[in-house]
C-alpha cells in the first residue's frame, strides 16, 4: 500500500487522539483534535457501534504506524524481530521504533515532527558516528552520535530549532549539545519514558493470532 499523502490531521481525528504529526501546530489551539474531536467524513459525528476486540487491536496498530510513519510491511517486521527477542515483545517493538534515526532526530529537537525529520534525513543532513546516513529507518545503537553535517549547520531551520529547544526538554535517554549540534544515544529508552498513548499489548495480540 502506498504512503498516505492526504491531510494528516484526518489521521488524528480517525484515531481520536493527538498523534503530533504536524509539528508546531500540534501544540496550538489550531489543532484539529481540539476543535473537532470526532472521526472525519459525513457520518463522523454520528453515533458509532461499539468496536470489536479485533477493531480495538487494529486501531491501536494503525495509531502506532501513523505516529512513527511506518508502512505495514515494515511495522510487521518490527513485531517479528521483537517477538524473536527475550523480553516483553510490545516494549521491544516500541523501543525499536524509537531507535529509528528519523525518530531520534525528532526527539533530539532537530525537527518539529517525525515527518520533517524523515525528510531531513533523506536529504543527507546528518552524520551518524561521523558517516553520512540518509536512511530514516536506520536503527541507532547505544553510544552512537548524531550530528548535523557542517555545511547544514547555518540552515535557518536548525537555528530556529535551537531557539525552540530552550522551551523543550530532551528525553533522558538522549543528550544534545546545541553548540556542536550533536546528539548522543545515552541508552535505549524505557517504556515509562515514552510519551505515546499506545497499548502495545493489543498490537501484539493482533499479530500473534
Ligand atoms: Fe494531529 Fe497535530 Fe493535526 Fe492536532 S495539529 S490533529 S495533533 S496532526
Amino acid at each position: 500500500m502506498a504512503r498516505y499523502k492526504g491531510p494528516v490531521c484526518r489521521l488524528c481525528r480517525r484515531e481520536g487522539d493527538k498523534l503530533f504529526l504536524k509539528g508546531d501546530r500540534c501544540y496550538t489551539d489550531k489543532c484539529a483534535i481540539e476543535r473537532r474531536n470526532y472521526p472525519p467524513g459525513q457520518h463522523g459525528n454520528s453515533r458509532r457501534r461499539k468496536a470489536s476486540n479485533y477493531g480495538l487491536q487494529l486501531r491501536e496498530k494503525q495509531k502506532a504506524r501513523r505516529i512513527y510513519g511506518v508502512m505495514e510491511k515494515q511495522f510487521r517486521g518490527y513485531y517479528r524481530q521483537a517477538a524473536r527477542r527475550k523480553g516483553v515483545t510490545g516494549e521491544i517493538m516500541l523501543q525499536m521504533l524509537e531507535r529509528r534515526l528519523d525518530n531520534v532526530v525528532f526527539r533530539l529537537g532537530l525537527a518539529s515532527s517525525r515527518q520533517e525529520a524523515r525528510q531531513m534525513v533523506r536529504h543527507g543532513l546528518f552524520l551518524v558516528n561521523g558517516r553520512k546516513t540518509d536512511i530514516p529507518s536506520y536503527l541507532v545503537e547505544e553510544g552512537d552520535s548524531i550530528e548535523v553535517k557542517q555545511s547544514a549547520r547555518s540552515n535557518p531551520r536548525f537555528q530556529e530549532m535551537a531557539e525552540l529547544a530552550e522551551t523543550r526538554t530532551t528525553p533522558e535517554w538522549l543528550s544534545m549539545d546545541w553548540n556542536t549540534m550533536r546528539g548522543d544515544i545515552v541508552r535505549f529508552p524505557r517504556r515509562d519514558e515514552l510519551d505515546i498513548s499506545i497499548q502495545e499489548s493489543l498490537i501484539v495480540e493482533m499479530y500473534s493470532r
